[in-house]
């Protein structure tokens, strides 16, 4: 048993069989079985052996039938490889000489092989290196239950370990058999996580080398709660888990009566709890989790989950399925944020980049993509004829890229118009406040905005220079730093002496210990991951305004982010005794 400690970014217990996956590029890392399990390790080297003779059969037979029999000779070589004995031995030798995995046992010997091939000056063997790199990642796919890149189809359930996903990667995933998730990258906020919390499985990012301590088919418990991996648990821990999962599954049906119960503080505040999605298809379960409006679309999600840039019709849709769903409640659509760690697979649009976080993104990219922008608004603008929608730009960092946005989205307009296509044409504008510039100078941008929604996500990663998907700096990436607090501070003073309406839509106000200390600066609407609206409420509903805005003067008295971190949870632990390490937990 070991047990593996990283960064919680999605409550949840679960307990299943691994799937390890690792990317292609990857080293298979070395790692040792016991005497007692090498037979099994046998036999695994065998079921991938034949399936992938299988495979190749079927490869033939397709590109007999497609291309002629001359081209389907390619496959032979595979074949041939994979039904060697002499191959087949060395692959074995090494599993029973040095007690290693079977994957491994693979990726090693394929690798010395293909050494040698490249040393060999004769251009057949060189041109073969590729082949054999082929035939690994296909032995290898079928020990580990699937393909690296194909993570759209599991043949059961399973809690993926991975190395990294991307954005891309997580929107494609089988939902249906994932019951967790392990990655030795990322941080609190990197979108995987944001994503793995929003289709509500449990979720551990940042622990380092899990894929190194974990093979597919091992029985891992995931506590998402505390972010903690168990590999291999023996019985005492599978009872424990087993019985906390009853137990957890009754404390959240308690906690989902509330959504039915007003968000409310006990001195009578009404607090507005919108929804962060990133698909329509979350709107009806966001509804039922008690929000009450949608205060950010995260529209960027359809680009990353099709194989092709959506059309203006498809996309044009989608919002129409969100409008559909929300039934007339308040609906915020954001208009691209592509690039950075959002980066679309056959995109025209997006180059390397050295800093990408800094580099063309978001409204960034779309000004410089005027067709790729016009079509998206065009879609929002045709939909907004249906329902009540708001624009929000993200990434604003200054007046004139404001301007130069809604410049565009006038030319649409104008274009809509000529061609008589109906829209709304006071539909709210309004931008994302997630740079330390813009949040600055937001009482200008009040002027010119018709709300502001503030991003704490990248507000944070801007402001104190810490990545948010970088699992090596997670420790530096915090909420608490007195100089966040007090950018948030600024910019809901601004709008509310301007009379504009404020929110935050970052994933700390779906954090429990923050809670307080954002309505204590004076916010009323939090838009957040749906998982997360239940906790939320119970703390808004156990909480007076009046000790809020006590809590919030405290923080704001403090020199670092410790203080303020442990001032907060003891404060929210007083009101709320279930919330421990941030999370709330049964009593
Ligand atoms: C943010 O930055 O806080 C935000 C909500 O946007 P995203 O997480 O999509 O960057
Ligand atoms: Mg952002």
């Amino acid at each position: 048993m070991q047990i593996r400690k990283g960064i919680p970014v999605s409550p949840g217990v679960a307990i299943t069989q691994a799937l390890v996956v690792d990317a292609a590029d990857q080293p298979v890392p070395r790692r040792t079985v016991p005497p007692e399990r090498l037979p099994q390790q046998h036999e695994r080297l065998e079921s991938a052996m034949e399936a992938s003779c299988r495979d190749i059969e079927q490869l033939i037979e397709k590109t007999t039938v497609e291309l002629g029999p001359e081209l389907a000779r390619i496959f032979d070589f595979h074949l041939g490889m994979l039904r060697d004995p002499h191959l087949n031995g060395q692959i074995r030798q090494l599993i029973d000489r040095e007690r290693v995995t079977s994957e491994f046992a693979v990726y090693a010997t394929m690798r010395a092989l293909a050494s040698q091939f490249v040393s060999v000056d004769n251009p057949y063997f060189r041109e073969r290196v590729k082949d054999l790199w082929d035939l690994e990642r296909r032995v290898l796919s079928h020990l580990m239950g699937s393909s690296p890149t194909d993570l759209g189809q599991f043949p059961h359930e399973a809690i993926l370990i991975a190395h990294d996903l991307t954005p891309s990667q997580t929107a494609s995933l089988d939902k249906t058999m994932i019951r967790g998730l392990a990655t030795d990258a990322g941080g609190r906020t990197s979108h995987t996580a944001i994503l793995a919390h929003a289709l509500g499985i449990p979720a551990i990012v940042g622990l380092e080398d899990i894929t190194s301590h974990v093979n597919s088919g091992d029985t891992v418990i995931i506590d998402g709660n505390q972010g903690v991996v168990i590999v291999n648990p023996d019985a005492a821990q599978l009872l424990e888990y087993r019985q906390f999962i009853e137990r957890l599954a009754e404390f959240e049906t308690s906690l989902d009566e509330l959504s039915r119960q007003p968000a409310v503080t006990t001195d009578g505040e009404q607090i507005t709890l919108w929804a962060n999605i990133e698909f329509p298809s979350e709107i009806h379960s966001a509804l039922e989790k008690g929000a009450t409006g949608v205060g950010l679309y995260r529209t960027e999600f359809l680009f990353l989950s099709s194989e092709n840039e959506p059309s203006e019709d498809q996309q044009y849709e989608s919002y129409l399925q969100a409008i559909v769903a929300a039934e007339g409640r308040p609906l915020t659509i954001r208009t691209l944020d592509l690039g950075a760690d959002k980066i679309h697979r056959n995109s025209s649009v997006q180059h390397h980049e050295n800093n990408p976080f800094l580099g063309c993104r978001s409204i960034r990219l779309c000004l410089q993509n005027l067709p790729l922008f016009k079509t998206q608004l065009r879609a929002i603008l045709r939909a907004s004829a249906r329902g009540p929608l708001r624009i929000m730009f993200p990434l604003i960092s200054s007046i004139m890229e404001l301007r130069q946005a809604k410049m565009v989205l006038n030319d649409v307009m104008e274009d809509l118009e000529e061609q008589n296509i109906p829209f709304q044409r006071d539909i709210p504008v309004g931008i994302m406040i997630e740079v330390p510039s813009a949040a600055l100078q937001a009482k200008k941008f009040c002027r010119e905005a018709s709300f502001v929604s503030i991003g704490t996500n990248d507000l944070i990663q801007y402001t104190l220079a810490v990545d948010r998907s970088n699992e090596r700096i997670a420790n530096l990436y915090t909420g608490a730093h007195p100089s966040v607090i007090q950018l948030i501070r600024e910019v809901v003073r601004a709008a509310q002496r301007a009379k504009v309406d404020v929110s935050l839509c970052g994933e700390m106000g779906g954090e429990p210990e923050f809670i307080m200390l954002l309505l204590g600066l004076g916010l009323r609407k939090l838009s957040i991951t749906p998982p997360a609206i239940p906790e939320v409420k119970k703390i808004i509903r156990s909480v007076s305004l009046k000790q809020c805005e006590r809590v919030a003067r405290r923080c704001l008295s403090f020199d670092s982010d410790r203080e303020v971190h442990n001032f907060l949870r003891e404060e929210v632990k007083r009101v709320v005794p279930e919330v421990i390490d941030g999370r709330i937990y049964l009593p």
